[in-house]
């Protein structure tokens, strides 16, 4: 059997809306980014939500519009996707790595005090996997000048305790990539509450003009645009946005499916030689990947057993600041962060996905338990014959 480490669920309904936007005037962001920032400033309780091509252009131009640049330092987790801490290189800034929970791989308030000098702008926390950090401590913890950017990529519809994303943050921003919860190929959103920054966004989103194509014919004549900051290209096709508001409006009821496979990984699991991560009682996970981590020293031959058995698996991720850029440009070394480096250098994703059929997610498991474990088994007694040698 082959089980594909992910497998959209867009229909023929979704292409038709597609469609319908290749037969109007407009290609790019027009009525129908308008119409996913009206329903995103409602699911999330906030009154500006902007529209980009991608987490990563979006979180650029976030970063552009708060003013963070040369000489300012911004702190990101240790354990994420390297766009997280990217963006900040990008704009010239110094990305200050912290490691994190090694129950939940969430940034924690007490990881970030440490960082924190007087040149910290801004806190990027992650919602790894899908379970929110807690967002109401690290707006407690910072000083009221750090601003914070939620990356949301993994973690659209959780909650914790009962709040979802962008409450306490500055902005808070969304990936669409192709294999998110919510997905339209490409794109994004950023969504926030202060109306300066959300106007800095319109800005910074498209190259810093002061009037989009839409709102250059306002009155019925021409209007100049001017340019009055630095902005890149980052607004969205409303040709790929077509894809978004049915995925929206079910996102909610779509998530018990996901719940669902994901105890059951759970559960066939217990008591057996792998690590998993720890739900935090206080969140309801949006389950966007299902983990498991191995003894590092057996981690590629199990990638290669499961692909070979035809299961279908990644890596999210190995630790950010020990990949060659960030090593060779800061000078870190796994020590500097043990947490994030022991989960990435064992880590495995398995599929999950809305379509993962029983019998799909059956072979998975069975496939696990039977090439897998012995792997473990074997070097979990070396272990323990060298600790006791
Ligand atoms: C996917 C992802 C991103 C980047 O999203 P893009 O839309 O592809 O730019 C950023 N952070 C995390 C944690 C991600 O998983």
């Amino acid at each position: 059997m082959q089980v594909p480490f992910y497998r959209h669920d867009l229909t023929a309904e979704d292409a038709a809306e597609i469609v319908k936007v290749i037969t109007s005037p407009f290609l790019t962001a027009g009525p129908v980014c308008r119409r996913v920032e009206d329903q995103l400033c409602r699911y999330f309780g906030v009154p500006h939500a902007v529209m980009v091509n991608s987490w990563t252009a979006g979180a650029t131009a976030t970063l552009m519009a708060m003013g963070i640049g040369p000489g300012d330092e911004v702190i990101v987790p240790a354990m994420t996707f390297i766009a997280t801490a990217n963006v900040v290189e990008a704009v010239g800034a110094k990305p200050v790595f912290v490691d994190v929970c090694p129950r939940t791989l969430l940034i924690r308030a007490e990881d970030i005090r440490s960082a924190l000098t007087p040149n910290t702008k801004a806190v990027i926390p992650v919602h790894l996997y899908g379970q929110m950090c807690d967002m109401k401590a690290l707006r407690d913890t910072l000083p009221p000048q750090v601003k914070i950017i939620e990356d949301c990529a993994h973690c659209f519809e959780g909650q914790r305790n009962n709040e979802r994303p962008g409450k306490y943050a500055d902005a808070a921003i969304f990936s669409f990539y192709a294999t998110k919860n919510v997905a339209c190929g490409e794109g994004g959103a950023v969504i926030c509450s202060d109306t300066a920054l959300y106007e800095r966004l319109l800005k910074t989103r498209l190259h810093g003009m002061s009037k989009s194509a839409v709102n250059r014919f306002d009155g019925g004549q021409y209007n100049h645009w001017d340019m009055e900051c630095l902005g890149i290209k980052a607004n969205m096709s409303d040709i790929l946005a077509a894809l978004l508001p049915r995925q929206i409006e079910t996102i909610d009821a779509r998530l018990p499916a996901r719940q669902e496979k994901a105890a059951i990984y759970r559960n066939a699991f217990r008591g057996g030689p792998l690590r998993l991560i720890e739900n935090d009682p206080a969140c309801i996970s949006a389950d966007h990947l299902f983990t498991i981590h191995v003894p590092p020293a057996v981690r590629d031959e199990a990638i290669a057993a499961l692909i070979g058995a035809g299961v279908h698996v990644t890596v999210n991720y190995r630790a950010v600041p020990t990949l060659t850029y960030y090593r060779e440009k800061y000078g870190y070394t796994p020590d500097d962060f043990p947490v994030s480096h022991m989960w990435g250098e064992g880590t495995i994703s398995l599929p999950l996905y809305q379509s993962l059929s029983t019998q799909e997610q059956n072979y998975v498991i069975k496939v696990v338990k039977d090439a897998i474990y012995p792997l473990c088994m074997e070097i979990n007694s070396v272990d323990l014959t060298a600790a006791r040698a």
